[in-house]
């Protein structure tokens, strides 16, 4: 053992697990790569003041999670606690939303960081795909982007997740409501932390996990009762919508979710086998971020889906996924003639495309024989100086044991033949 290990809330994907997670990325981002979302890519770390705007000064996110640090030459950094401010920077860097075909679509994927207590589906290093689709004020967009993430977790295997949904109201009905709610609270007993939290970001306090808060907010006033008729109808034709798709959903006129720029349409992904930290993913209707961060107004919708805590679920349902042989072929030389023969025969699978391993390190035929069976591979070349002198190979199957001789020149063949 080395004697430094993986910091504190962090942990390292290694094989075979590793290879769900890549199974995963690549499962939700599928379907927005189908539905025209192109590729973003944007630095691990951004200006601190990107996040403070655009996630909210009064999140938990920006007061305590993040990972905020001055560079030497005095600017103010943080390493990317969410994707969204981070793609809609960079989309308006670029002017994507001016090349005149709204909505812009985006889909990333890739590391996030959050100071957090660590526990069980919480990490302070986490990975995310999102989807984010910039400019356009429609529900079909909105009801979309939904499909898309329960398409995703339903070709994984998914059964047991939950979508919640939502809606915020917009700039017309959100602060009326906000007034009613900081009426309400204002009359409970709260501590001052909280207090605080009703000046500035009262629909926050919903949120909050503890027992006795929940108790008291029994008869809070809610949104769905405050929004405008254009909220509600918009609200409505996105429900339309997903019901027409197959979409389950539960209304949940609690959930406000933990960024200050949704604005409408809010949904979370729960996935009940995962105790507290049960959102597997989430996402919503931003229209104000982009004049947060400076930009024009440009209306969006988008999520993010957690990979590490989809891989739990995955677990916890026992869904196995269908993952691709690491190995197919496992080459086993006897000698020093053969292990140059095998070498480039081995180089010569792996070019037509077959998953072809090799015993390194000049192994004796008992712990190559070992290896081979570790790798997974479903067949193993074996050849020595008579072999060879004959033209031939053995081509074992691993599993029944059989084993034949195969003319060199056609083991490429028969091998594509044998794996089909
Ligand atoms: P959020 O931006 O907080 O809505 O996060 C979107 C998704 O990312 C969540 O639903 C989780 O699946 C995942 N996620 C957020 N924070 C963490 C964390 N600290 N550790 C693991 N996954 C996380």
């Amino acid at each position: 053992m080395s004697t430094f290990q993986a910091p504190k809330g962090t942990y390292d994907l290694l094989p075979p697990d590793s290879a769900a997670f890549l199974a995963v990325r690549e499962a939700i981002a599928a379907p927005a790569r189908r539905a025209g979302y192109g590729y973003v890519e944007t630095p691990g770390f951004e200006h601190v003041e990107l996040f403070a705007r655009g996630v909210g000064e009064s999140t938990d996110i920006v007061t305590k999670e993040m990972y905020a640090f001055s560079t030497k030459g005095g600017t103010e950094l943080a390493l990317r606690p969410e994707g969204t401010a981070s793609v809609l920077r960079a989309a308006l860097q670029a002017n994507l939303h001016k090349a005149g075909n709204l909505p812009v679509k985006l889909w990333y994927s890739g590391s996030y960081y959050r100071y957090e207590r660590p526990q069980a589906g919480r990490y302070r290093h986490f990975s995310q795909v999102g989807a984010e689709a910039i400019g356009a004020e429609d529900p079909v967009l909105d009801a979309e982007l939904v499909i898309l993430a329960v398409d995703a977790y339903r070709s994984l295997g998914l059964r047991d997740f939950r979508l919640l949904l939502n809606s915020l109201g917009d700039k017309e009905c959100r602060p009326v409501y906000r007034a009613a709610l900081q009426d309400f609270l204002r009359g409970l007993d709260l501590d001052d932390d909280t207090r605080k939290r009703i000046e500035i970001n009262p629909l926050r306090v919903l949120d909050d996990k503890r027992e006795a808060v929940q108790r008291q907010l029994a008869d809070a006033p809610l949104i769905v009762d405050h929004l405008c008729e254009a909220c509600k109808d918009y609200h409505e034709q996105v429900r339309e919508l997903l019901t027409a798709a197959g979409v389950a959903y539960e209304d949940d006129p609690r959930l406000v979710r933990g960024l200050d720029y949704y604005t409408r349409t809010t949904f979370e992904f729960v996935h009940d086998a995962l105790g507290s930290q049960s959102a597997v993913g989430g996402g919503g209707r931003y229209d104000g971020l982009s004049e947060m961060i400076g930009g024009p107004s440009l209306p969006s919708v988008g999520w993010a889906l957690g990979v590490d805590r989809t891989v739990l679920a995955l677990r916890a349902e026992g869904v196995e996924l269908d993952l691709p042989a690491a190995t197919d072929v496992y080459a086993v030389p006897l000698g020093e003639q053969a292990r140059r023969t095998l070498f480039a025969l081995v180089t010569e699978l792996r070019r037509a495309g077959v998953a072809a391993d090799f015993a390194f390190g000049g192994k004796g035929i008992k712990n190559a024989m070992k290896s081979a069976d570790r790798s997974g591979a479903r067949l193993a070349i074996v050849a020595g100086e008579r072999d060879l002198a004959e033209g031939v190979v053995q081509v074992k199957d691993l599993a029944s044991g059989e084993q034949g001789p195969v003319a060199l020149a056609e083991v490429a063949e028969t091998v594509k033949e044998r794996l089909v």
